[in-house]
């Protein structure tokens, strides 16, 4: 259910981000071209853009959609692993953590 009340949120990305294109540059491997819910690979890190709305954390740093992230977070002992997470994203272990999608730029 949650996919289709996803939908257009990712739709209205997909248009705020115009102009980014659809290429990948394969450094995700396994993941589908088109899923539109997730950022591409060429957002800047912390920007609006890098926002993974399936997830609800920066898309550079979710390592659910990237597990190749996982071994940068344990590094740096920032991981949970009860719950397989970066302990910063761990909302079972920290109720109270916001995690706050970066403002959209204005004027764009
Ligand atoms: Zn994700
Ligand atoms: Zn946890």
């Amino acid at each position: 259910m949650s996919r289709f009340l996803l939908a257009p949120l990712a739709l209205s990305i997909v248009i705020a981000g115009c102009g980014e294109g659809t290429k990948q540059t394969g450094q995700s491997e396994g993941t589908p071209a088109g899923s539109a819910i997730h950022a591409s690979s060429n957002v800047v890190p912390g920007s609006y853009e890098d926002w993974c709305e399936e997830h609800h954390v920066p898309e550079s740093a979710c390592t659910r959609c990237d597990p190749a992230l996982i071994p940068a977070f344990k590094a740096t002992k920032d991981w949970c692993e009860e719950h397989g997470l970066p302990e910063s994203q761990c909302l079972d272990c920290n109720p109270d953590l916001k995690i706050v999608r970066p403002p959209k730029p204005e004027g764009k």
